[in-house]
């Protein structure tokens, strides 16, 4: 059998990271051509990710010293929500598994007698890490030991909803996308993708209505067997040519606005932040995410209740002097996914498959599940189009799971002091949600309980969402008011004393990653 021609349109973190994965997945098995317009910018923003994303790397063989310092990552262990309650508050979503006492989750035992009032702290270490913005690492490399398993092998050739459950990493990654995009370039490119510069002007169907060919006007016609649509929120292979229907989900989640900075900061003196920050604004709200050398970012809201200039007002007063002369991104958002992302001969991954808002930094987690689903439904010999539905099924419940947990950091907020805090409690809920919040209402959300579909989310960060967003009223298990918490509460001193411990031992990320970097 001839090798598989695959045409990637695009190079964005969506195309590039589809390259690398597919070369490495089936080396010369594919010949990949990546065609990219020096025309149309990148999206510029993507920089949080999901603990997963260390199996992409882990898979395409590279260590973090090899593509760390290069895109300027850090790490990440939390995200930190701010004053989605009240003004002032705070509160971490980690990468670590909610721990259990005698079978129930340490969050019920914490509404039956939590020792402080701040959950996030009572049940995970992570928590005071954050505060304290130590890295997870020694200065000698050694992770800190959270029950989790560094051993690649152990979990090599798993995906990651085979993953989930079995073992939660303590962090995920912030990275410069522009430089990752270069970095996954040079990656591919070495290990023979064919890159081209150039626009497509056309998307040619063949009788049967599968795209034969795209045209450009610097390389003329480039034929393939399977098409990856990487345009983005363009959906030019996809959407356009073969007119599959995009589903909005502007209904259950308003926001469709974006404006960006990047602006330089002097790390050693302002530290690095080991979380990404969402803080809540009148209108939506506003993520930090620290690099090395810089902060991303910006400002989403929805342009019902807000106007792109008032916007960038806020988000340049909350930054400060630093964004003076940085010039911003404004982004128009796509919010929901095509119907079926992989339509005839093509599949669209990345922001032309689906996006459901920055919040909770799902996107490149999108990227590499979609890729990690076309790897297994691949069309070798033999080959049924029921894999084609098969894929689609995936790519429906993840975004579908994902819309739904974003709608409860909306509904589950306490604040309501302007317009659109307020319609955030009368809005349309995604089907199932307000089933199911009834339910985590008298017992917290479980695998039982909560969206039935892997969709990258575990129960324990449900429970998070609930318990930090304060505008819920929620129960401990009735069984709790006869059990014995002597157990319990020994496991919120250990959460206590591992913390500090901790805080003394780990070094800032700032000396880490310096440390890190060529030359030091
Ligand atoms: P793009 O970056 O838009 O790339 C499109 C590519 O298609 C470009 O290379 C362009 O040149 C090419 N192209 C377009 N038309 C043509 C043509 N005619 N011919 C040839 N080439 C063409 N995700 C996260 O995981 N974490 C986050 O923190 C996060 N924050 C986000 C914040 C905002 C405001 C937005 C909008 C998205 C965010 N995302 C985030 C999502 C993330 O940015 C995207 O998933 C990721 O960047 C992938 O984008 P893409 O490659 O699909 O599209």
């Amino acid at each position: 059998m001839r090798n598989r021609k695959v045409v990637i349109v695009g190079g964005g973190t969506a195309g590039w990271m589809t390259a690398s994965y597919l070369r490495t997945a089936f080396g010369a098995g594919v010949d990949i051509t990546l065609i990219e317009s020096d025309k149309v910018n990148t999206v510029g923003v993507g920089e949080a990710t999901f603990s997963d994303i260390r199996h992409f790397f882990q898979f395409l063989g590279l260590e973090e010293q090899d593509w760390m310092p290069a895109c300027n990552a850090t790490y990440k262990l939390a995200v930190r929500f701010e004053n989605w309650r009240r003004p002032g508050h705070h509160f971490y979503h980690p990468f670590e598994q909610m721990r259990s006492v005698n079978g129930f989750p340490l969050a019920d035992w914490w509404l039956r007698n939590g020792p402080t009032d701040r959950f996030d702290r009572d049940c995970f270490v992570m928590a005071a890490l954050c505060d304290e913005e130590r890295n997870p690492r020694h200065l000698d490399g050694r992770l800190i030991g959270q029950g989790f398993s560094e051993n690649a092998e152990e979990f090599a050739g798993l995906t990651m909803s085979e993953h989930q459950g079995k073992t939660q990493f303590p962090y995920a990654y912030h990275f410069e996308a522009a430089l990752l995009a270069k970095f996954l370039t040079k990656f591919a490119v070495d290990r023979g993708v064919r890159h081209l510069v150039g626009n497509v002007e056309d998307v040619v169907l063949n009788q049967q209505g599968d795209i034969d060919h795209v045209l450009t006007a610097e390389h003329g016609a480039l034929h393939g067997d399977l098409f990856i649509d990487c345009t983005g929120f363009r959906g030019l292979l996809i959407n356009k040519a073969l007119e599959e229907p995009f589903i909005s989900y502007s209904d259950v989640l308003p926001n469709d606005s974006a404006v960006a900075l990047q602006v330089p900061q002097d790390m050693e003196k302002r530290g690095i932040r080991p979380c990404t920050t969402a803080t809540a604004q009148d209108a939506g709200w506003i993520w930090t995410i620290p690099l090395y050398g810089r902060i991303g970012t910006g400002y989403v809201y929805a342009r019902d209740y807000l106007e792109p200039e008032q916007a960038e007002r806020v988000l340049r007063e909350f930054v400060g002097p630093a964004a003076a002369e940085v010039e911003a991104n404004h982004i128009r958002m796509r919010i929901g996914r095509t119907r079926n992302a992989w339509t005839r001969n093509c599949v669209a991954i990345g922001l032309s498959s689906g996006f459901v808002e920055p919040l909770e930094s799902t996107g490149i987690f999108f990227i590499h599940h979609a890729i990690e689903q076309l790897v297994k439904y691949f069309p070798g010999p033999g080959w049924e189009p029921t894999m084609r539905t098969m894929f689609n099924d995936a790519i429906r419940h993840v975004m579908d799971g994902v819309r739904e947990f974003l709608c409860l950091h909306y509904l589950a907020a306490a604040r309501d002091d302007t317009q659109y805090w307020k319609d955030t409690n009368t809005r349309r809920l995604p089907d199932g949600l307000a089933e199911r919040l009834e339910r985590w209402q008298v017992q917290l959300p479980d695998s039982e309980n909560v969206f039935p579909y892997y969709h990258g989310l575990p129960p324990y960060s449900y429970m998070c969402i609930l318990l930090g967003m304060g505008g819920i009223a929620l129960k401990p298990s009735a069984a709790l008011a006869l059990a014995d918490d002597t157990a319990a509460l020994k496991e919120f001193q250990y959460i206590r004393d591992r913390g500090s411990e901790l805080i003394e031992a780990l070094p800032t990320q700032y000396d880490y990653f310096t440390r890190m970097r060529p030359g030091a």
